[in-house]
C-alpha cells in the first residue's frame, strides 16, 4: 500500500485545508514549479478569483503528471471529485441532461488543484440561468509573428468600438498570447441573440479593417491578422478565468488589467504563478476593484 504523503495548504486569506498530495512534484519543468506551490498560488489568490469563477459551469485543464505530460480538457464528472466540486444538470444539444461542474468555495476549487487541475475555464453564465448571458468576450487572437503591440491596438479598438454602443469593457491578459476584451452583461439576453450579437460585431470589425482582423475561421486566413474568436459567445463555450494558471511554459496566468495598463504592459504573460503577493494587492487597488463589473445589457445592432 502507497501512501500519499499529504501536505496542508496554508493561507492567511484562505484558511482552507485541502490536503494536497504529492506537493513535491513537478509541475512546470521549465520554471521547477511544484504542485504544492500551485495549490500555494491557487489558495492564496482563492479571494480574489472565486467571484468570478464561483457558480458558473467550468471546465478544467488537468495534467496530473504536470504540464508537459498529458493534459486533458474535463467538463463533466461522474463525482469522483468529491463534495466540494459540485453539479448541475444542463441539458445538451440531443436533449439528454449531464452533469457540469462548478465550484462556490476555496475548498472546491483546491480540490480541483489537488486533482491535477492547471487551468480552470468558465461558461459566460451563472448556474442559476445557463442560458443568459452575464458577460460577452471578445478573444483576440494574434496570428503567429504578430506581436503584442498589434493585440494591444486590437483591443482598444474593441474598447472604443464597445463603448460607442454603449458596453463598458474590461481587459485581461491570458498568460498566453492574446487579450480578452470583457463586458460584463446583466443577465437577460439568451446564448443565440448573443452569439449574433458578437459574430456580426466580429465581422463589421473585420470588414472595415480587413489588414488587421479577421473573423474567419480557417486557419490559412487569418495570416497576418488578428482572429476575433467571437466563438467564446455560444452556448456551452468556455473561456479561461482570471487568475487562473495555465499550463503553458513559464507558469503565466490569466490576470484582470486596466486600460491604463494595456497602453504600456510588455506581454500577456505578464503575470505568473507566484505572483500572488502582487496579484492581491494589485486587486485591492481603486483602479482594480471595478474591474468586470457593469450593469449594461446587450444593445441593439
Ligand atoms: P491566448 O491568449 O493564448 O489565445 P486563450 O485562453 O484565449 O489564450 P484560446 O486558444 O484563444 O486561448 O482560447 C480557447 C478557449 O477555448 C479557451 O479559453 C478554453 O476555454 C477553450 N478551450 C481550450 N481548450 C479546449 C478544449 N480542448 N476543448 C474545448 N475548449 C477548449
Ligand atoms: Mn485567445
Ligand atoms: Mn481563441
Amino acid at each position: 500500500v502507497v501512501i500519499e504523503k499529504a501536505t496542508p495548504v496554508r493561507s492567511a486569506e484562505s484558511p482552507v485545508n485541502v490536503p494536497i498530495s504529492n506537493a513535491e512534484r513537478i509541475i512546470y519543468p521549465e520554471s521547477q514549479i511544484t504542485k504544492g506551490q500551485l495549490a500555494d498560488y491557487y489558495a492564496a489568490v482563492s479571494p480574489i478569483m472565486l467571484p468570478w469563477i464561483a457558480s458558473r459551469p467550468i471546465s478544467l485543464v488537468r495534467c496530473p503528471q504536470g504540464r508537459a505530460k498529458k493534459c486533458f480538457f474535463q467538463k463533466h464528472d461522474a463525482g469522483s471529485f468529491g463534495e466540494a466540486v459540485r453539479h448541475v444538470a444542463i441539458e445538451e444539444k440531443d436533449g439528454e441532461e449531464e452533469p457540469y461542474l462548478y465550484i462556490d468555495t476555496a475548498e472546491g476549487l483546491m480540490t480541483c488543484v489537488q486533482m491535477g487541475t492547471i487551468e480552470f475555464h468558465g461558461w459566460g453564465a451563472r448556474i442559476e440561468d445557463v442560458e443568459k448571458a452575464d458577460r460577452l468576450v471578445f478573444d483576440l487572437d494574434p496570428d503567429v509573428g504578430l506581436d503584442f503591440e498589434a493585440v494591444r491596438s486590437a483591443a482598444f479598438r474593441f474598447r472604443d468600438i464597445l463603448k460607442t454602443i454603449g458596453l463598458e469593457t474590461f481587459p485581461m491578459v491570458t498568460g498566453g498570447k492574446g487579450v480578452h476584451v470583457i463586458a460584463p452583461l446583466t443577465p437577460r439576453a439568451e446564448w443565440p441573440e448573443v452569439k449574433d450579437f458578437a459574430r456580426r460585431l466580429a465581422i463589421a470589425v473585420a470588414q472595415t479593417e480587413p489588414t488587421k482582423f479577421t473573423a474567419a475561421l480557417p486557419k490559412a486566413q487569418r495570416k497576418g491578422r488578428i482572429f476575433v474568436d467571437y466563438l467564446r459567445n455560444q452556448r456551452g463555450a468556455t473561456a479561461v478565468m482570471p487568475y487562473s494558471a495555465r499550463a503553458r511554459e513559464g507558469a503565466p496566468v490569466a490576470a484582470p488589467i486596466t486600460w491604463k495598463e494595456m497602453e504600456t504592459i510588455e506581454s500577456p504573460a505578464r503575470f505568473h504563478v507566484g505572483d500572488q503577493a502582487e496579484l492581491l494587492k494589485r486587486a485591492g487597488l481603486k483602479a482594480l476593484s471595478s474591474w468586470g463589473r457593469a450593469d449594461q445589457a446587450l444593445p441593439d445592432l
